[in-house]
């Protein structure tokens, strides 16, 4: 393992335009539940019901209903050294983009300003009927909130059923194309099409770094098996022995 905060150090300090890709792992540490693993918000709720687009057009107060359980109390989570070590590396001009698949809106709480949040974010609503944008509040009780104009606000979050954005899609995959690293975090490679960002970045010539508990991606070219604050700690402390 030393040998591979080492590598991962080297690589990260000499080539920079380094990507992140961020998933759920990283986040787990601040206490955000998460949704597909064991234990995790799906088990208790079918997401078919309560997180689907179609659903909520025709009832919103089921995912209003969910979302009081996940985030009754939204503000009160707080981003982790993990979060805090992306931030230094953003500074110091090694990370170039953070692409995140977390909702929870923690990377730029920290104060990264270079984030792509691929299945959008908890932080804002907007109306379905004019389209007008607001801070979501909190809904303890699952009464869905309403527009001025009467209409109902839906989360800025992509939903089951529904597409991810094209804008933000499409940087995610310019970036993982011009990259030199890319420093997978806290994600395992099941949801697409996030999964597939190391594999184009390794074909476009980038070298991968995974940060995982558990391996996810065959192609990655140096592993660290570990919690995300233990491993982006000791990886920052390794980065600095060679940017000083
Ligand atoms: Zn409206």
């Amino acid at each position: 393992m030393e040998a591979a905060y080492r590598e991962a150090a080297r690589q990260l300090a000499q080539q920079k335009r380094c990507v992140v890709l961020s998933g759920a792992g990283i986040s787990a540490e601040s206490g955000i539940p998460t949704f597909r693993s064991k234990g995790g918000l799906w088990e208790k709720y079918d997401p078919a019901v309560y997180a689907s687009i179609e659903v909520f057009r025709k009832d919103p107060s089921k995912y209003w209903q969910i979302r009081g359980d996940f985030i009754r109390d939204y503000n009160r989570y707080q981003p982790n050294a993990a979060h805090r070590a992306l931030v230094e590396l953003e500074q110091a001009g090694i990370v170039r983009q953070i692409i995140t698949q977390n909702i929870d809106g923690l990377h730029r709480k920290a104060g990264s300003r270079q984030v792509i949040e691929i299945h959008g974010s908890l932080r804002e609503i907007t109306c379905l009927q004019c389209g007008k944008q607001y801070l979501a509040p909190n809904v303890p009780d699952g009464t869905p909130p309403h527009c001025d104009c009467g209409g109902v606000l839906k989360p800025n979050t992509v939903l089951f059923g529904e597409s991810l954005p094209p804008q933000a899609l499409d940087s995610a995959s310019r970036e993982a194309q011009t990259c030199k690293t890319m420093l997978v975090i806290g994600t395992s490679a099941v949801v697409y099409p996030a999964a597939a960002l190391p594999s184009l970045a390794k074909q476009h010539g980038a070298r991968i770094i995974e940060v995982n508990i558990e391996r996810a991606f065959p192609d990655a070219d140096v592993v660290i098996l570990e919690k995300a604050t233990v491993a982006m700690t000791r990886l920052l402390e390794e980065i600095r022995t060679f940017i000083v």
